[in-house]
């Protein structure tokens, strides 16, 4: 994945859970972040959901 401000090849910098960033769902956050110091970019972070969108609409209905 490339940095959108330099287009330097991002560093990838680990994986978070969902819960670790207190959002709800379940899913993945990566953490990358651009390896050029002249770029303005620190940190970019991905959210990656686990959860289909069929999934989500079955929580949202099922109130049990
Ligand atoms: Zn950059």
């Amino acid at each position: 994945m490339k940095c959108y401000l330099c287009e330097s090849e991002l560093i990838w910098g680990g994986d978070h859970s969902y819960e670790d960033y207190c959002i709800g769902g379940d899913g993945i956050v990566a953490n990358l972040s651009c390896p050029n110091d002249e770029c303005d970019v620190e940190s970019v972070f991905v959210h990656i959901s686990n959860e289909t969108k069929e999934e989500k609409n079955g929580k949202e209905e099922r109130k049990d």
